[in-house]
């Protein structure tokens, strides 16, 4: 806990500093240029209260943003810009991140509102995707790998529902505008895909077999897909008969989910 007289600067900002804050972080035009909007006016207000400016700062001398705290509610108010705007460039991520290191700290004072206007969207107007025609396949085929699921274990089972909800999961977040307006698709393997982003971010979409293991008790055998049996370790307990009791059918779609690997 950090006790309150230990910061160099603990005040609100005034209505005039947290509209400069958001007007300023609103107007910035590149991921970078939004942190700097935030040290400009935030830091350039607290500063001001002990009689420095960012200048006072560099050439050895570094600022640390902990040492000065404003309302939680007006912290929450510039992050919520900060967000909103890295929009525009498809740095949401990103910049959460870089904020905790730049946002000066918070406390609670019930006094202070936060204003109420929703922050504007500056997502671009439309988000391009690009899709392969190679990754155009993979989508119908992971389509028809639920499909075929709900067919041979049936569409109330976990083995369909679990597949079929993580394949619309990862679908819908390609759709979004998180990363970027700008998105290639291409493919990464029979059911996976692989995703970049404009920000540069990417991802991979990938589909996760369930092992095929034996389901008699104390044995460790996973049989693949030509029915063949194996232990991961050698000395790993395995049915001495050599009977197995695959978990799914040889012949049965591979339950299985997808995952989002950045
Ligand atoms: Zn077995």
């Amino acid at each position: 806990m950090t006790d309150h007289t230990t910061f160099r600067v603990r005040r609100p900002l005034t209505d005039t500093e947290l509209t400069l804050a958001t007007t300023e972080i609103d107007a910035a035009q590149s991921t970078a240029g939004i942190l700097d909007a935030v040290l400009r006016t935030v830091f350039g207000a607290l500063l001001a209260t002990v009689g420095e400016s960012l200048n006072s700062y560099g050439h050895g001398r570094t600022l640390d943003p902990v040492q000065f705290a404003i309302p939680a509610a007006q912290h929450a108010a510039i992050t919520e810009a900060c967000l909103s705007r890295a929009a525009a460039f498809g740095t949401r991520l990103t910049i959460a991140m870089d904020l905790l290191n730049v946002m000066p700290s918070t406390y609670d004072d019930p006094a202070v509102i936060a204003p109420t206007t929703p922050p504007r969207d500056h997502r671009p107007n439309a988000h391009v995707l690009t899709v392969s025609r190679e990754a155009t396949d993979v989508i119908a085929a992971c389509a028809r790998h639920c499909s075929e699921l709900g067919q041979y274990f049936g569409e109330h089972s976990r083995q369909y529902l679990e597949a079929a909800g993580s394949w619309q999961r990862n679908l819908t977040l390609m759709f979004s505008m998180d990363f970027g307006a700008a998105t290639r698709v291409t493919r990464d393997g029979e059911l996976s895909l692989l995703v970049s982003c404009a920000s540069g971010f990417t991802y991979g979409i990938i589909f996760h077999p369930q092992p095929r293991r034996c389901t008699r008790q104390g044995c460790a055998a996973v049989i693949g897909n030509d029915g063949t049996a194996r232990t991961i370790n050698r000395e790993s307990p395995a049915c001495p008969d050599g009977d197995h009791v695959p978990a799914y059918p040889l012949d049965a779609p591979a339950p299985g989910t997808w995952s989002f690997h950045s």
